[in-house]
């Protein structure tokens, strides 16, 4: 495989972490050199989100998307939510995110976080931007406040559902409302039933996605995820599809040019 002639986006990292903080430069310059030429990091709160911009005028590869994560939405102020407002009329910004609802490790603030969600959704559509979203055990929950939700948005992509791991029954219902799916490292797990889910798929709502420093493949679990990994799920995803990486790379290119008006 040759990589110079693949180009691939990687749709979700946070490059912001402290965990890059020695080798950042390093870290976006062997992505380029694996092709991944686009990576949009994704803001976790004010200050994550500000951090994000920043790193997007300093790299010509990195894009933004700015909002604040369930995890950090815990007495969220609606004046954060008007920062966020104001970040994301930044022109590297494409997206508000990354935003959702994570009942796995607090269901203490689930009002909290749906109040954050349902704000960001309503700023998201004001702004006519695509959302990030996060969602962990709270399908059912997040299913509800997305069918109301997208009646209003008009964009012409609502967003993705980051770091997809659900079954084919609740990614239709998903897809159906007009989302993206992202998928990650994690498919190549060896516990990893993406498989039937991918196939399921339309072509046109596949996209891909590290989440570093999260989530690293198979290869390199237990260590740092970098946007350079992403070509082990880009090979991952087209040995499910039965198609090549450079099909698949072209392909979730292309959405995600789309979903985040790349051009
Ligand atoms: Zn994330």
């Amino acid at each position: 495989m040759n990589s110079s002639k693949i180009s691939i986006i990687d749709t979700h990292a946070h490059l912001d972490g402290e965990e890059f903080d020695s080798d950042r430069d390093a870290v976006i310059a062997r992505a380029a050199e694996a092709g991944i030429g686009r990576i949009i990091t994704c803001g976790t709160s004010v200050e994550a989100s500000e951090k994000a911009i920043a790193l997007a005028e300093k790299y010509p590869a990195v894009y933004a998307a700015v909002g604040i994560h369930p995890q950090e939405i815990a007495g969220v102020k609606k004046t954060e939510i008007s920062r966020i407002a104001t970040l994301a009329k930044h022109p590297r910004v494409v997206a508000i995110g990354e935003m959702g609802l994570d009942f796995h490790r607090s269901v203490v603030y689930k009002d909290e976080q749906i109040k954050g969600l349902k704000w960001q959704l309503e700023l998201a559509g004001e702004l006519q931007l695509p959302v990030i979203l996060h969602n962990r055990q709270a399908t059912n929950e997040m299913i509800e406040i997305l069918s109301g939700w997208v009646q209003k948005a008009t964009a012409d992509s609502p967003g993705v559902i980051h770091c997809f791991q659900e079954n084919a029954d609740n990614a239709r219902i998903f897809l159906n409302m007009g989302f993206y799916l992202a998928f990650g490292g994690y498919i190549g797990y060896p516990k990893s039933q993406m498989a039937e889910v991918i196939k399921i798929v339309p072509q046109d709502r596949l996209v891909v996605e590290t989440d570093c420093p999260y989530l690293p493949p198979q290869k390199y679990r237990g260590q740092r995820n970098e946007p350079a990994y992403i070509k082990l799920t880009v090979e991952k995803m087209a040995e499910i599809r039965g198609t090549n990486i450079e099909t698949m790379a072209k392909i979730t290119s292309e959405n995600a040019e789309r979903l985040f008006k790349l051009k």
